[in-house]
């Protein structure tokens, strides 16, 4: 099968990576020169773990190839699949630019016969205004949109791709859907996953359903997390009592600085939109968008009480900077947004994350960037984990205790146990448990549980 992907972003360069990885002949187009370039010189754009691999051994093979013509994604193509970005106006409602662009490129060039595949999260009904506007443009051709929402995470990217939960498609022929299913037959054979049939608009409203979900279990869980932290329960052994039922499920029910990324806050907010206009307003999700906004500011006077003094005076050692382990991306990362807030305090704040400093860089001046964690901690008041890298749950805390000033290990991702972090001498301030102070400054007589945490 020959498959045509727009956009080779962190959708798109999977998705054209691991099609052919799956044995189809792939053309990636994408209107950033620079990207396009580095990727046929062999350099990944992103970190995405895997990925490198599936990229080097689809251009060896032949089977993958990259271009800046959207004539040459299109040349025999029995599907195109757009895989752009839908990110947010400054109204909340989805930015579809990139998709319309997309649409706009492709039917000059496009085969009769092709159909075009929207994986990336568009609101309900963009699957038929897009249609619309291919008949308007092409109306010679007959060219079938449909909808493949893409579910893969960031940082586990290839293997999402590679073992899908479920594939959703959603089409208006017979053709179209068996076209689509052809693309994935390898993986439906060695993986079999659930694949949904639909129709389009209930295609995509899966994609925004299922974000504004994780968004809900996530605020929810931070709520109980902050109730915890006021009446001296563990949010861990909350989550995991609840979680085990299966009514619920564990998974993202972990406590922490807000959820970010490139995905659930464009599209709660895109859904919220949405639902605005169709005049049945989502309240539920629209109080777990209000919770998260006000989680940011709370992490940062969680910071900011947790220093003696003047946080003027202050330096503040950030581990992580990425919106989660195992990506390079910054999108809505709570990190940012700390970062941001501290040095609006006016404490001096060094970072340290280990995929994501060139980024942290062109949107983060005022701030130091350190190569290490013991280089940023070295010499600060508190230290703070805003990112759950691997490399950060297992610090020497004997060395921690050594480097910081006060010292204050403040872990927004509850990556230890208390009684580690304070049986090294540092006093811990995590997320939904009690604050704790080290043996030593309880004797002083510093009253645990005295401070806002
Ligand atoms: P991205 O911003 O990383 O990549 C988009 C790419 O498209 C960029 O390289 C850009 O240059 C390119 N592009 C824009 N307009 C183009 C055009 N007209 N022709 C060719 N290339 C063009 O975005 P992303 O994170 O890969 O997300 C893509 C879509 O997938 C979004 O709708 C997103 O909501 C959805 N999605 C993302 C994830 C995720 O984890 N990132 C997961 C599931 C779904």
């Amino acid at each position: 099968m020959r498959i045509g992907v727009i956009g080779t972003g962190y959708v798109g360069l999977v998705t054209a990576a691991c099609f052919a990885e799956l044995g189809h002949d792939v053309v990636a187009v994408d209107i950033d020169r620079a990207k396009v370039e580095r990727l046929r010189e062999g350099h990944i754009p992103i970190y995405e773990p895997g990925l490198p691999e599936l990229v080097t051994r689809g251009r060896e093979t032949g089977k993958l190839e990259f271009t800046t013509s959207h004539a040459e994604a299109a040349a025999e193509a029995n599907l195109i699949f757009i895989a752009v970005g839908s990110p947010t106006t400054g109204m909340g409602e989805a930015d579809l630019s990139q998709v319309v662009d997309s649409i706009e490129q492709m039917a000059p060039v496009v085969a009769d016969g092709t159909v075009v595949v929207i994986k990336s999260t568009v609101p309900v009904g963009t699957n038929a205004d897009m249609a619309a506007m291919m008949d308007r443009l092409r109306p010679d051709l007959d060219v079938e949109i449909a909808a493949n929402p893409e579910f893969l995470r960031q940082g586990s990217a290839v293997e999402d791709f590679m073992r899908p939960d479920r594939i959703v498609i959603g089409a208006r022929s017979d053709a179209a859907v068996r076209l689509v299913r052809d693309a994935y037959a390898p993986l439906i054979a060695s993986e079999d996953p659930p694949v949904l049939l639909t129709d389009v608009e209930t295609a995509e409203l899966i994609k925004y359903t299922s974000n504004a979900f994780l968004a809900v279990k996530l605020s929810f869980i931070n709520e109980i997390a902050d109730l915890c932290e006021q009446a001296g329960a563990s949010i861990a052994d909350v989550a995991r009592g609840v979680g085990l039922d299966p009514r619920i499920g564990s998974r993202f029910l972990q406590a922490g600085p807000g959820f970010g990324g490139s995905c659930l806050p464009k599209d709660t907010q895109a859904l919220l939109h949405t639902s605005r206009m169709f005049g049945t307003p989502s309240r539920i999700v629209a109080a777990a968008v209000d919770v998260n906004r006000e989680r940011k500011h709370s992490m940062v006077t969680k910071i900011a009480d947790a220093v003696d003094g003047d946080i003027t005076d202050a330096t503040i050692a950030i581990l992580g900077i990425t919106f989660k382990a195992d990506t390079d991306d910054l999108r809505e990362s709570p990190a940012v947004d700390l970062v941001r807030g501290l040095v609006g305090l006016g404490a001096s704040v060094r970072v340290y994350d280990p995929q994501g400093m060139d980024r942290a860089r062109e949107i983060l001046p005022n701030v130091e960037y350190e190569p290490t964690s013991y280089a940023a901690m070295d010499g600060a008041d508190v230290a703070v984990i805003a990112t759950e890298w691997p490399e950060f749950a297992t610090l020497d805390l004997e060395k921690v205790r050594s480097l910081l000033g006060r010292p204050v290990l403040i872990d927004l991702r509850n990556l230890y146990r208390s009684e580690d972090v304070t049986a090294a001498g540092i006093e811990y301030i995590s997320v939904g448990r009690p604050r704790e102070f080290p043996k030593a400054l309880q004797d002083a007589g510093k009253p645990p549980g005295s401070g806002t945490a």
